[in-house]
């Protein structure tokens, strides 16, 4: 398929802003592209894979500046110009091809495919002398494509279409192009939940269609996507929507999705990158586990020995690292508390927790992993004895759940109900993602003086705080380091702010901020009306939260919840 048909539709459905034509056009374009659905649907996510294979794009902003300037004539200077004119690379690039100043040699017409594996090839490239052969492909591209189609080969590079396209449109479309029903959506979704790859998902609708498609179920060494706790402020409204029902502690580790199938383990963080390479110790004990096949969940927390308690997050989470894995190894030994069982000869999970719950008890504890204390409540009374015995003993709280519900992949349902120490007091926590940094002042002007954070209100980031302490020094230099890879030109298109802060960065980071109490504020962005957001009151820097996506983190509306349940608006 030429992929001039592709930046086409890309650019048809950009200017749309309803969804249900959005879909209709992407539809279209599945139905002709039904050769290189798979593809198509990872290109529309800025992908080339879905996160457990670990391939990456892998060029900076700064690579893709240099091969514009260079193919197209202009020098970076000029293309760093047009990008902060235009708040977007890819916008800037089109720009800058209509305009170009060197004429171009040999062209011919791209095709999707070759666009394609010419990035995969981009990602493959490692090691001494890769950034240049990384720059070369990525000029060839643009030297071949047309103003449009140059303007989502770079948004591509960069890993973003900005297109306001999310999983569910995606999925309608599909259900459109492929089962000629938007009403069967429901049903690509249950597959996706189930496989975390809708790529694959998009082949068989594609070739197999409504059939195929009820077929596709959880699968030992294929992650799906995890399921996520609702909140409800007091244990008297969790009582009172789920009747009796099981309350666990909350530990404050994190969390990993485990597969086994014969000698093969695979372990998957919550964001479902493949990690299996970080944890060893849990690698070779989940191998010595005498069943053939599983999938389990449990929270992972580092032990420490010497006084037989446990290491607090902060440590935990050294474990996760790409070197040095040996050494954290010894220091930090792992213990694993299994919360859920979602494979066990079949898929279990539309199988009540109840009945998984007792597959759970029949398996664990085998070594280090541990089963997770369940208490059953016949009240709301019983809640609250459970919940302040985790809280006296040092735990984040409890996590509620439904009897009778089947494990919800992919969704944030009542079927677990968190309930944390913070709730009902005067501090709280929410995950915002940082989209700008400020410098420090005076002696500390090289060092980092504060972030700007947002949520995420529909399909844009909205800002509520300047987050100004809370750091360690550690930290602050560790963000630094981070903030200073993802730094941008210019502001995120996503994002709303009427501040800017000293630099904008790709919005990759989620942190958790505790705050006091939240605001009205003629600044913040957040729930904008009437020339009026809400912000955080005394925002503080708890822990960056590398486990979130930014498709994770709170939302306009939950602030907007807080809001209203605190002041009785
Ligand atoms: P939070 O920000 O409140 O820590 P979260 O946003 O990361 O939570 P949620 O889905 O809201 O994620 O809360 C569930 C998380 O709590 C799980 O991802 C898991 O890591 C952790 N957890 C700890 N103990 C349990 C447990 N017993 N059952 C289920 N999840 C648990």
């Amino acid at each position: 398929m030429l992929f001039e048909r592709v930046a086409q539709a890309l650019e048809d459905v950009e200017r749309e802003s309803s969804r249900i034509v959005m879909a209709e056009r992407l539809a279209q374009l599945f139905k002709e592209g039904k050769d290189n659905i798979k593809h198509l649907v990872y290109f529309l996510d800025g992908v080339l894979a879905p996160p457990f294979y670990g391939v990456e794009i892998g060029l900076g902003e700064r690579l893709v500046i240099e091969a514009l300037a260079e193919t197209f004539g202009f020098s970076t200077r000029d293309v760093e110009r047009y990008y902060v004119k235009y708040g977007d690379l890819g916008s800037a690039a089109q720009v800058l091809a209509e305009r170009r100043r060197q004429s171009v040699l040999f062209s011919s017409p791209l095709t999707f495919e070759h666009v394609f594996s010419t990035f995969l090839s981009i990602a493959h490239r490692k090691g001494e002398g890769s950034i240049k052969v990384k720059k070369k492909l990525l000029a060839e591209l643009l030297n071949n494509a047309s103003p449009l189609e140059v303007k989502y080969v770079v948004r591509f590079a960069l890993g973003e279409l900005r297109l306001g396209v999310g999983y569910s449109t995606v999925i309608e479309a599909l259900a459109v192009a492929f089962l000629a029903d938007r009403a069967l959506a429901h049903e690509i979704e249950r597959a996706f939940n189930r496989c975390a790859d809708l790529g694959f998902v998009a082949e068989v609708v594609g070739n197999k269609g409504l059939e195929g498609v009820r077929k596709v179920d959880v699968s030992p060494l294929v992650p799906l996507r995890p399921a996520l706790a609702e909140r409800l402020p007091s244990e008297v409204e969790i009582f009172k929507r789920l009747g009796v029902c099981a309350v666990e502690y909350k530990f404050d580790g994190f969390r990993m999705q485990i597969h086994k199938r014969g000698t093969d383990v695979k372990i998957f963080s919550r964001k479902l990158e493949d990690i299996t390479y970080m944890f060893p110790d849990v690698e070779s004990t989940v191998r010595r586990m005498p069943v053939d096949e599983i999938v389990f969940e449990g929270e992972a927390l580092a032990f420490n020995v010497q006084t037989n308690t446990f290491f607090s997050f902060q440590e935990t989470i050294r474990r996760r690292r790409k070197y040095g894995i040996e050494e954290m190894e010894k220091k930090y030994p792992l213990h694993v508390y299994v919360f859920d069982v979602l494979f066990f000869k079949h898929s279990l999970i539309d199988e009540p927790y109840s009945s998984r719950r007792k597959v759970l008890e029949q398996l664990f504890p085998f070594e280090r992993l541990r089963v997770s204390p369940m208490f059953l409540a016949h009240s709301a009374q019983d809640i609250r004895t459970v919940f302040e015995e985790a809280i006296n003993k040092g735990l984040e709280g409890i996590m509620v759940k439904d009897l009778h519900a089947p494990y919800t992949a992919g969704a944030r349902k009542f079927a677990w109900i968190k309930m944390k120490k913070s709730y009902g007091k005067s501090v709280d926590t929410v995950d915002a993602v940082i989209v700008g940094y400020y410098y420090g002042k005076g002696q500390r002007a090289h060092s980092l003086g504060g972030l700007l954070v947002a949520v995420r209100q529909g399909q844009q980031l909205v800002t509520v705080a300047k987050v100004g302490s809370g750091f360690s020094e550690d930290e602050m230099k560790e963000l630094l380091f981070k903030l200073e890879g993802v730094r941008v030109l210019a502001k995120p298109r996503e994002v709303q702010s009427h501040l800017t802060p000293d630099v904008w960065v790709k919005p990759v980071y989620v942190v958790e901020v505790a705050f006091d109490e939240i605001t009205q504020s003629p600044v913040h962005t957040c729930c904008w009306k009437n020339g009026k957001g809400l912000a955080l009151r005394f925002p503080r820097f708890v822990q960056l939260r590398e486990d979130k996506g930014v498709d994770e983190c709170t939302t306009a509306q939950e602030i907007y919840d807080m809001f209203t349940l605190k002041s009785g608006k």
